[in-house]
């Protein structure tokens, strides 16, 4: 089972660039299929307003439920003192499955670690080059996974890069995912040294050509049962973690989580 773990879908309401703008699935889902990928975590374009967006996700996902999954795009800022009842719908609602953050809205907050705790859920983080901020979530939120797409630099920021690999050596609920990678050997060592198990593919679809990023995998020449770790079961393991674990909410520690959350947002 091929899982695409990073794809945008929906329209941006800005105007700066595609990231903003729109993400049509159209020639994504033909590319994908001619691929071989069969599921597709999708999540909104940079927005102004996440409730919206999360919403026009939803109904993507719904159209085609056994073909996607859906992670609900939180703004550290911007949605300060709502990221509880964002998730809270995305999870309840939507059947969403994880949680993305931008560097580039703002840096991630303990409001959105203490609700993805709340909801077992992952965090992809898109850190912008920021990796010091790895060894803090690892810290602090032990318990919540963290994928870092792009092995921590879309802008192909090679000294983030090779910091992004020993985090994911030292720290277990570290992981990255493969996405606009391009200089190979990284690529290469992060398997080496971090383990297959530390990997998920994702391709920064619509954006960027799932084959092509798909290709990359393929010529790691892995063992099957690494590269079906990276192509998908990597992935399954991590929301298995988020749909068995044993939810706050089903222990009755919701309460206190979200006073935790009011405390949080004071700050
Ligand atoms: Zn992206």
């Amino acid at each position: 089972m091929i899982i695409d773990c990073h794809c945008h879908a929906g329209t941006g309401d800005g105007l700066t660039g595609p990231w903003d703008t729109r993400a049509s699935l159209h020639d994504y889902l033909r590319r994908a299929s001619a691929a071989g990928i069969h599921k597709t975590v999708l999540f909104a374009a940079f927005h102004s307003n996440y409730a919206i967006a999360n919403e026009e996700v939803a109904r993507i996902v719904a159209s085609n439920p056994k073909r996607f999954f859906g992670f609900a795009f939180v703004h550290p800022a911007r949605d300060r003192g709502r990221v509880h009842e964002l998730v809270k719908v995305a999870v309840e609602c939507y059947g969403f499955v994880g949680i993305k953050v931008h560097r580039h809205d703002a840096p991630i907050t303990r409001e959105i670690c203490a609700t993805a705790r709340i909801y077992n859920l992952p965090v992809l983080y898109d850190v912008a080059g920021e990796v010091s901020v790895c060894e803090l979530l690892a810290q602090e939120y032990p318990d919540v996974n963290f994928i870092i797409p792009h092995l921590g630099s879309f802008a192909d920021d090679w000294r983030a890069q090779l910091a992004v690999i020993d985090h994911l050596v030292r720290h277990p609920n570290i992981y990255a995912d493969t996405s606009g990678i391009r200089r190979f050997d990284l690529l290469k060592q992060a398997v080496k040294r971090a383990g297959a198990n530390k990997l998920l593919f994702g391709s920064d679809g619509p954006w960027l050509h799932p084959g092509v990023e798909l290709t990359k995998i393929k010529a790691l020449g892995l063992p099957p049962s690494q590269e079906n770790l990276i192509s998908g079961g990597n992935f399954l393991n991590l929301i298995s973690v988020a749909k068995n674990g044993k939810s706050l909410i089903a222990t009755g520690k919701l309460a206190n989580s979200a006073k935790m959350i009011t405390e949080n947002a004071r700050f």
